[in-house]
């Protein structure tokens, strides 16, 4: 079964659309633990979560406040819900601001949810918090998504594969133009034309690169033509005595489209043997997004991978783009 509940105790089907009638009847009768029922909810975004749209406006007039589901998985089950949905959680916030009506009113995406996001920032909400999700607020117009709603399913597969879509552990010298870069490590490179939904992007690769920290760092660059990275600038430096390992924990990462075959636990699919990130989808919202250097916009979220997917250093990397200013950033957390 590919639900494995967080609270131990076990599943039930989710392969129709009556079944999902009962999960959420649970829901309403609060009869189960949010996070059993969370686990259900992430499977049925994973797979067919056209099957939730029936419920969404019930969900968000009535239950939301048991409601457990990641902010990815709430982006596909709420996607394009009523107008009506929009107005129940904006007259909502404005009464005071609940976390989980921030991010339903975040997932639904449409118009007049990105115009009530605007609105409700502009007249004084907490914008972090929707910076935090990914979603940018421009001085004029409706919210921005800066992150694909699209997801792949990221595998690591080891080996030798000279003409990989996704290369791990490039030489640096392939990846960066200066002798005297920061960067001492490659994760991987990502074709971005893969993921639906990315910005188009001149080199069609961007690389995950670290310097030599096994903190919490950020790097800026930006691609010359042949798609290295130039003018490195990395913030927040805890330096590392780094020792080089070229041939360790090469091989290329593929991508998947989310679906049955993976385990769904606690909010994510992070348990599925081999597995070691997500491409698309919002950035993982524990930290703030870098905004780009040049332009100041929240900078696009395009891959986010564990470190296990090359051993350095220890938590989630990930990359950004301003398609814009062609900046990118590559970003390193903790976990939690
Ligand atoms: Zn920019």
């Amino acid at each position: 079964m590919p639900i494995k509940p967080v609270t131990g105790e076990p599943p039930i089907p989710v392969d129709s659309a009556d079944d999902v009638a009962v999960i959420v009847e649970h829901l309403a009768r609060g009869d189960r633990d949010p996070r059993w029922l969370g686990d259900h909810f992430a499977f049925l975004a994973g797979t067919r979560p056209e099957w939730f749209r029936p419920y969404q406006e019930r969900v968000v007039a009535e239950l939301l406040d048991r409601f457990e589901a990641a902010f990815d998985d709430q982006l596909l089950l709420f996607a394009g819900a009523p107008d009506d949905s929009v107005e129940v959680l904006a007259r909502r916030l404005r009464d005071g601001e609940e976390l989980h009506d921030v991010l339903a009113l975040a997932a639904i995406g449409t118009e007049a949810a990105r115009t009530a996001i605007a609105e409700a920032v502009r007249g004084g909400a907490d914008r972090a918090v929707y910076e935090d999700t990914g979603i940018w607020i421009p001085t004029t117009g409706p919210a921005e998504y800066r992150f694909s709603t699209e997801r792949r399913a990221v595998f690591l597969e080891l080996g030798d594969f000279p003409d990989a879509d996704h290369p791990v552990g490039l030489p640096i010298d392939r990846v960066v133009t200066g002798a005297s870069s920061p960067v001492v490590w490659h994760y991987l490179s990502l074709g971005l034309a893969e993921v639906p939904g990315l910005p188009a992007w001149p080199t069609g690769h961007a690389h995950l690169v670290a310097p030599a920290s096994i903190g919490h760092w950020t790097l800026f660059a930006e691609p010359a033509p042949d798609g290295r990275y130039h003018g490195e600038q990395v913030v927040d430096d805890d330096p590392d005595d780094f020792v080089d390992a070229p041939e360790f924990g090469r091989g290329r990462v593929v991508l998947r489209p989310y679906g049955a075959d993976l385990v769904y636990c606690n909010g994510h699919v992070h348990l599925t043997p081999g597995l070691v990130g997500t491409a698309g989808g919002p950035p993982i919202g524990l930290y703030p997004n870098p905004s780009c250097p040049s332009c100041k916009r929240l900078m696009f979220h395009t891959i986010t991978v564990s470190s296990t997917v090359r051993e350095y250093g220890d938590g989630p990397r990930s990359l950004y783009l301003c398609e814009e200013c062609r900046t990118v950033a590559v970003t390193a957390t903790g976990w939690n």
